[in-house]
């Protein structure tokens, strides 16, 4: 029986956190929903997850049981909430060492995780994952490995980045890139087939206009994509439940992205769309 590509459905939950799924396999990459208040962090007072709000955005997202969730890094804003989320709907958390970190500091046993490597290739259901190691964005805050388990509350420096990752996802009806941290491992994506790109664009804005260009040239310009959706713009320490506003302007220059993302798609002719946070969009279709 064909596959049905309207089948294939995707939510956004801001910052890099998605749910895919064929309604038979589901996927989440970063489950982070507790979005803490920067304010918070900047004062480095302790951050923890927050219960109310990782059931709300499960719920609300329409995310009942998960096979797997990957961890683009371990800072707080990717890993925090997931081992939480594994323990609710279930899954494998798939990640460094220092996801897994965060894992057993949250009482996951080792049969419920997963260390990734560069190259690595997984198969749920009728998705197969592809890991690609790369970098993080520069100006990186939190470098270094989380080397113990890790047990909240904690400093949000307390989550470091330990490895980084971009995810490929390859099902019968169409193929993404999750590229969560906007900087690049030169021609590490030539050659890529990809539908949709989801491009992190964090801090994007308040880079060079040199540094902007290459990472155009090696994201985009190596995988051409039929869609980019950027992600990693949004205000992480506002809640879900809040209209989304763009990262404040200490951390990013949002009107700089937008300026450069317009500029870019009329170049290449690759549409560029936003996804509001909880919008389901069937990719492949
Ligand atoms: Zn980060």
């Amino acid at each position: 029986m064909p596959v049905d590509a309207a089948s294939v459905r995707s939510t956004f939950f801001g910052t890099s956190s998605i749910h895919v799924t064929d309604g038979v396999t589901g996927i989440l990459v970063d489950g982070f929903f507790t979005r803490p208040s920067l304010l918070r962090i900047a004062l480095g007072r302790p951050i923890a997850p927050d219960p109310g709000r990782i059931s709300d955005a499960l719920s609300r997202g329409g995310v009942e049981h998960l096979d797997a969730l990957f961890v683009a890094h371990s800072h707080h804003d990717h890993v925090m909430d997931s081992p939480e989320v594994v323990k609710r709907v279930g899954g494998v958390l798939h990640g460094s060492e220092s996801t897994v970190n965060v894992g057993r500091g949250t009482g996951l046993g080792d049969e419920s995780m997963r260390r990734i490597s560069d190259g690595d290739t997984y198969v749920f259901g009728n998705f197969t994952v592809r890991v690609l190691e790369g970098v993080h964005s520069p100006g990186d805050r939190y470098p270094g490995r989380i080397d113990e388990p890790l047990v909240p509350p904690v400093k949000a420096s307390a989550y470091r980045t330990g490895g980084c990752y971009s995810f490929l996802f390859e099902h019968p009806t169409g193929t993404m890139l999750v590229h969560p941290s906007a900087n690049f491992v030169p021609d590490k994506f030539d050659g890529l087939d990809v539908d949709l790109l989801y491009l992190g664009v964090g801090a994007l804005g308040a880079q060079s206009a040199r540094f902007q260009n290459d990472y155009w040239r090696h994201t985009v310009e190596a995988i051409r994509p039929g869609l980019i959706i950027p992600v990693h713009w949004d205000h992480f320490g506002r809640s879900l439940d809040k209209k989304p506003r763009p990262m404040p302007r200490v951390l990013d220059d949002f009107a700089k992205t937008r300026e450069l993302l317009d500029r870019k798609s009329a170049e290449s002719g690759i549409p560029v769309r936003f996804q509001r946070p909880y919008e389901t969009i069937t990719p492949f279709s």
